[in-house]
């Protein structure tokens, strides 16, 4: 077994310890090499429980986080996804092995251009990128089965729950956005509106609206 992989195995038992139960999940996490995902300087950390900085100010999310919000958004095969804050691309990775196609969106320039580079290298064709606000969500693809928002926002972005398909099931961040008293919530859209489940308390980098001045 390489270093690599023991690394890898490692965490996936960590993070198996630690509430995440979903195969589909585990399995996703597994091919997904985070090396890739992380700055030089960080490759020593790539298979730690942890966020690690990938510039401009924002965070590659921690794998438990990364798991637990990717079990939570219940992927089918057949599914369109669509993301918000492609970042690194890691989440978008793990997503793209579980749905039929994920549309992902980043504001900063620099992180899509890194990402997209990743996503040619591994061969994901199945992630259509782009750059703009993910707040308006995507109008050109949607509706969309699932939604997972990857920055944190005082409160529901109304147009993405508009985007969202009936029983369509989206999971995001909210709260305070200077980071502290943050939670992720679970929310499935319903008939009369949509249900709610707050399910962990976690630390984002905030949703800002716009794109930054170049
Ligand atoms: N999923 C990423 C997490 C990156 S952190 C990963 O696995 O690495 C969140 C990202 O959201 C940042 O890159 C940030 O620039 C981006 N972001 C913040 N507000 C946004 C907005 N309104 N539209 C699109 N991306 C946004």
């Amino acid at each position: 077994m390489s270093p690599a992989t023991a690394r890898i195995l490692r965490l996936l038992m960590e993070l198996r310890r630690m509430g995440v139960s979903d195969s589909r999940t585990l399995a996703a996490l597994e091919r997904v090499p985070r090396e890739q995902f992380v700055a030089d300087p960080f490759l020593d950390q790539a298979f730690e429980n942890t966020a690690l900085p990938i510039g401009c100010g924002q965070t590659i999310s921690q794998p438990l986080v990364v798991a637990l919000m990717t079990q939570a958004l219940e992927v089918g095969e057949r599914m369109k996804v669509l993301e918000v804050g492609t970042g690194s691309g890691y989440q978008s990775a793990v997503l793209a092995q579980l749905c039929r196609r994920l549309y992902s969106i980043e504001r900063h320039k620099p992180l899509l251009a890194q990402a997209e580079t990743r996503f040619r290298r591994l061969r994901l064709h199945n992630i259509t990128a782009r750059l703009g606000d993910g707040s308006r969500g995507w109008p050109e693809q949607a509706p969309f089965d699932r939604i997972m928002v990857t920055c944190a926002a005082p409160d529901i972005p109304p147009t993405l729950v508009d985007q969202l398909k009936p029983d369509g099931i989206m999971v995001l961040p909210l709260g305070d956005v200077g980071g502290i008293d943050q939670e992720l919530v679970r929310i499935t859209k319903t008939p009369d509106g949509i249900d709610i489940h707050p399910f962990l308390p976690v630390r984002f980098v905030p949703l800002v609206e716009g794109l930054p001045e170049e």
